[in-house]
């Protein structure tokens, strides 16, 4: 086995890495601050194709592989939590499926833009009743003999308040459950559709979270994505994809976590030495340096099965699974390394453990990404 990457990988990595440290690393603290959507940066995340990363180049994307993009993002990541966020869901959730089960007419409307940055997509599952149990969806959509009529209320749409346009999952067959989800291409302006805004959160704020409200909204034959009632397979679809990025995520918080803990240690003293020099904070260093290594490991092999497999979700969850909670250790122990000047509101590790703990939530809790696991090795 040799663990190595193409010049093609690094360099699409390179480019990520140089436009977090120009870009996003003199923004990254107020968009946190503001909790302002940081609209600006698409059209250059856009142009160097991190918006389209896996799109293939004809229709707009940058024809990279998903080695290439996990590595992207997590370089994003380190700069800014939030900013990797809102490309993971163009990407993964919004462009991707829009390339494997999109119609021509639907990839000619909106795939190159969304790829190129030119519009941004959203993801609509979640429901109040409907986060874990996503199949529980009570949006309906009801046909008209032109096309679906969507009744519902859609929470914590990550984009939404910048998106052109959301893959909508509403049961059009509730009698047969997650056979009766069909997903929609929809849109925001669209008549009928009122945004709401979502309660401030703890981290990745600037995420742009809306809760969308649908009222008898009409949307064409041609808007389905996919067949009808298959829309849970086209969100599980996606969702493979998306839990490989927020690993890749996770990672780059947990490693800017890791960064920061190692300046201090090295910098602060106390009992006249650098606290470095203490065994009880280089273990600390050495477990989190470990367990970030072993999560980027499943991450790079999740990311390697998505390239080579039709579906991947036993390597994603187990990526998602791992990054997201040795991140949030990774920030936990970064907290402790730094102490007071890392507890000080307004911090860079302070910030870091509040964007970390939504990886172990959004795309599947961990608890779920526990029982895709168990789920799989039981039935094998
Ligand atoms: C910042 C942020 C951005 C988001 N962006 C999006 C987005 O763009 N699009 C979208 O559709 N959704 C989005 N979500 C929603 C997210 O996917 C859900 O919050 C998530 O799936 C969990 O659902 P829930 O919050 O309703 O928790 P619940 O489903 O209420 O779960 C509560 C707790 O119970 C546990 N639990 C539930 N069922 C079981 C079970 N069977 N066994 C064991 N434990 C169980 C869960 O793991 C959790 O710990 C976002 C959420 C956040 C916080």
């Amino acid at each position: 086995m040799r663990l190595t990457f193409t010049d093609e990988q690094q360099q699409f990595q390179r480019v990520a890495a140089e436009f977090a440290a120009s870009r996003l690393a003199p923004l990254a603290a107020s968009i946190d601050e503001t909790g302002l959507f940081p609209r600006d940066l698409l059209a250059p995340l856009g142009a160097l194709g991190l918006l389209g990363v896996t799109v293939p180049r004809a229709w707009g994307g940058a024809g990279r592989d998903y080695v290439a993009y996990a590595l992207a993002l997590e370089a994003l990541a380190r700069e800014s939590a939030v900013v990797a966020v809102i490309a993971s869901v163009n990407n993964s959730l919004v462009a991707e499926p829009l390339a494997q089960f999109g119609t021509d007419a639907q990839k000619h409307a909106w795939l190159e833009r969304l790829a190129t940055g030119r519009a941004l997509g959203a993801f609509a599952l979640s429901e109040e009743h409907a986060g874990t149990d996503a199949a529980n969806q009570q949006t309906r959509a009801t046909f008209d003999g032109t096309g679906h009529r969507i009744s519902g209320r859609k929470v914590w749409v990550a984009n939404a308040e910048a998106a052109d346009v959301v893959i909508v999952f509403a049961a059009t067959q509730p009698d047969l459950e997650h056979r009766g989800i069909t997903a929609f291409l929809v849109p925001l302006d669209t008549p009928g559709i009122t945004t709401r805004v979502r309660a401030d959160s703890l981290g990745v704020r600037g995420l742009g979270c809306l809760d969308l409200e649908f009222d008898d909204v009409h949307v064409d034959s041609s808007q389905v994505l996919g067949a009808p009632g298959a829309g849970f397979a086209v969100a599980r679809w996606a969702l493979d994809g998306g839990r490989v990025a927020i690993a890749a995520q996770a990672l780059g918080v947990g490693q800017a976590a890791l960064d920061e803990a190692v300046a201090h240690a090295r910098h602060r003293v106390a009992f006249g030495q650098a606290i470095s020099n203490y065994q009880a904070i280089q273990w600390m260093l050495a477990d989190v340096a470990t367990d970030l290594d072993a999560a980027r490991m499943l991450t790079w092999k999740a990311a390697a099965a998505k390239d080579t497999q039709e579906r991947c979700s036993l390597e994603a969850s187990m990526a998602k699974l791992a990054a997201s909670e040795a991140a949030h250790r990774a920030a936990d122990r970064a907290m402790q390394v730094l102490a007071s000047a890392g507890y000080r509101r307004g911090s860079k590790v302070e910030r870091l453990f509040r964007d970390v703990r939504a990886t172990e939530i959004y795309q599947g809790t961990s608890e779920v990404q526990r029982m895709i696991i168990a789920a799989n090795i039981l039935a094998g």
